[in-house]
């Protein structure tokens, strides 16, 4: 495809900056693609970056290679809630806008059947393991950029691997240049795009020297951990999780569950997983559908819904190894509790030059303990204490993993420079020609996990730079 339009330069290869290469030089910008890992799998550690967290769980996980951490994921895509984006003002238009490319996201992840998992109503709003609905493995973006190379014949998409930017050059907020480390040259564009992920653009910018203040701030992820036990007393307990849960069928080692009839408000995700063998058995025991008292739709229970919806908080079910019957009742299961978190711009992510390297500071607050805690009182007395016993583990915030492998919010979508970093177009506001592609610019963190949004987003930056940059060309 031939070129005659504006040069756009990506930084980083993830599932943000492969599927806007795609789409930019699908729309014939002349795009490169530089990336600083290769095309092995290489991940980073904590080696990278002094870390500032009460717990010692740290856990980064991502990694520097073509395809980005999209190479480590496992696949589980929800779409985020316009009451995500509504937190802050400059999105309450900006999600319409960015909703109607969901579509274009769960096509671009090879989900075929997505009008029926979205006229589902529990599916629609809660996650799903996209690896459910057909496909054999999961997605990568590194496949999905050589696939698309060579099935359009993208000419004028180059992919430079082992090009770790430095820094980016500007001069009265116009991006000139990017430099690359350890390599004698500098590469010129019209139009930069930061995909580098929620830590990685945020570092690129400091170090090129962009002023605004909330670049790095409201680090946020989305803690887990084990928070506590549980226990059958009864088959009605057993019953209690699983009545009303909609069986999908996944490939591998186990088979998912998700409660069905939650209503649709409500978005805590519940799942157990199964071994395989036992499938049949359970499904068995489902089919003959023990009674259960409580009724899920009873109006008394909504207030708790609403409250364990409030925080977006999940609880995840794993019965693990389930031998035999009589193992239902005497195995405890960990409850694992993954946590949406409330913004502190103390959390976040900066170049410490005392150390010459980046640092992050992250706390969970104390709003945030309240939460889940005050989450697991009323899960326990609202709806298990008949057939389930559930016990607090006494050190499940020490033991809270702090930060995984979502890194949110550190370039946030602003009204202006002073509460955001870039506007509802993803420019950076310091910044004519440059914009972030990935989920350092989500509003909040809410607590579904990035990757179906990241590519909505790219297709809705395609669509403003074709519109903005074509025109101008
Ligand atoms: C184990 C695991 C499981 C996960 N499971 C899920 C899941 O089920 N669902 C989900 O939605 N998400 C999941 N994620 C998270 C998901 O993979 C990431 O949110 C997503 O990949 C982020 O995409 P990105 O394009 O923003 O950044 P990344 O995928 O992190 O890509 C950024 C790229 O930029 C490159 N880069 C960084 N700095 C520079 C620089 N200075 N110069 C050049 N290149 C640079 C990096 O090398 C990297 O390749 C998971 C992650 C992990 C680790």
């Amino acid at each position: 495809m031939s070129s005659n339009k504006k040069s756009i330069c990506i930084i980083g290869s993830g599932p943000g900056g492969a599927v806007i290469a795609v789409l930019m030089a699908e729309l014939g910008f002349s795009v490169t693609l530089l990336e600083k890992g290769s095309e092995d799998p290489e991940i980073a550690t904590e080696d990278n970056y002094i870390a500032n967290c009460k717990s010692k769980n740290l856990e980064l996980r991502h990694a520097f290679q073509i395809g980005g951490t999209s190479n480590l994921w496992s696949g589980l895509i929800a779409k985020y809630r316009r009451k995500d984006f509504d937190e802050i003002s400059a999105c309450k238009d900006f999600f319409p806008s960015m909703e109607n490319h969901y579509e274009f996201a769960l096509e671009t992840l090879g989900i075929k059947n997505h009008a029926a998992i979205f006229k589902d109503s529990i599916i629609k709003s809660n996650l799903i393991r996209h690896s459910l609905f057909g496909l054999k493995k999961n997605w990568r973006a590194k496949d999905y950029l050589h696939k698309k190379i060579k099935d359009r014949k993208l000419e004028n998409l180059r992919i430079i691997s082992n090009a770790s930017v430095e820094k980016i050059i500007h001069v009265n907020g116009i991006a000139k240049s990017v430099v690359l480390h350890n390599r004698q040259e500098s590469l010129n564009a019209d139009i930069f795009i930061l995909a580098a992920g929620g830590l990685g653009s945020p570092m690129l910018l400091l170090k090129s020297g962009y002023k605004n203040k909330n670049i790095g701030k409201n680090l946020s992820t989305h803690p887990k951990g084990k928070i506590a036990s549980l226990k059958f007393k009864n088959l009605n307990g057993f019953n209690f999780i699983l009545k009303n849960l909609s069986f999908k069928k996944r490939k591998d080692y186990y088979e998912k569950i998700c409660f069905s009839n939650l209503d649709s408000n409500c978005e805590n995700f519940h799942y157990v997983s199964i071994s395989k063998k036992r499938f049949d058995f359970f499904k068995k025991i489902i089919d003959k559908s023990f009674k259960f008292s409580r009724d899920l739709s009873n109006p008394k229970l909504e207030p708790y819904l609403r409250m364990l919806n409030k925080f977006g908080i999940r609880l995840m079910f794993f019965a693990k190894s389930l031998d035999s019957i009589f193992s239902l009742f005497s195995k405890n299961y960990d409850v694992n509790l993954y946590m949406a978190q409330k913004h502190l711009s103390s959390n976040r992510i900066f170049f410490d030059k005392s150390f010459n390297l980046p640092r992050i500071d992250y706390k969970i607050c104390k709003e945030d303990i309240d939460s889940a805690i005050s989450l697991f009182d009323k899960v326990n007395s609202y709806f298990l204490q008949e057939s389930v016993e559930l016990t607090l583990k006494e050190d499940w915030i020490e033991n809270l993993v702090l930060i995984h492998s979502h890194f949110l919010s550190t370039c946030r979508i602003g009204m202006h420079e002073k509460d955001g970093v870039v506007d509802s177009n993803l420019k950076l506001f310091e910044s004519k020609n440059v914009f972030i592609l990935d989920s350092s610019v989500f509003p909040c963190s809410g607590y579904q996990n990035p990757v179906l949004t990241i590519i909505a987003l790219a297709k809705r930056l395609s669509e403003f730079l074709h519109q903005e940059f074509n025109a101008k060309s």
